[in-house]
């Protein structure tokens, strides 16, 4: 693949899986569309529970832990922090699409991918 350190691609790139393109570019090196990061690797989605922390958010979803003593399932839940570039609109309560990548910072290591709004799991 060639870099394009120049200037940024006004047209995302494909990022191999299928989603929608965001509505404006950006200049985010960390941005799977705009930027040089590659995204692959597992894919969850969510709501976002925290919003707080630029380019940053947090989301959680259930799942359940079987029990062999009991024969019963625990619920148990997972919180993933993951990276949001500025051309992905990501507030609290939204429904978003995040994918593996490699590590942006020590906790990071997601990207938001897609958002859908007002959309419950
Ligand atoms: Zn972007």
């Amino acid at each position: 693949m060639e870099k394009s350190k120049t200037k940024p691609e006004q047209k995302g790139r494909d990022i191999g899986i299928d989603v929608a393109q965001p509505a404006s570019a950006c200049t985010d090196r960390h941005c799977p569309f705009h930027g040089e990061l590659k995204v692959r690797g597992r894919i969850f989605s969510g709501p976002v529970i925290r919003d707080v922390v630029h380019k940053s958010t947090m989301i959680e979803f259930p799942r359940k832990l079987y029990i062999q003593k009991y024969e019963r399932f625990e619920k148990r839940r997972t919180r993933i922090k993951a990276h949001v570039p500025p051309c992905i609109d990501a507030g609290k309560g939204d429904f978003v699409r995040i994918m593996e990548t490699r590590k942006i910072s020590k906790t990071k290591s997601f990207v938001v991918i897609e958002v859908r709004k007002n959309e419950s799991p």
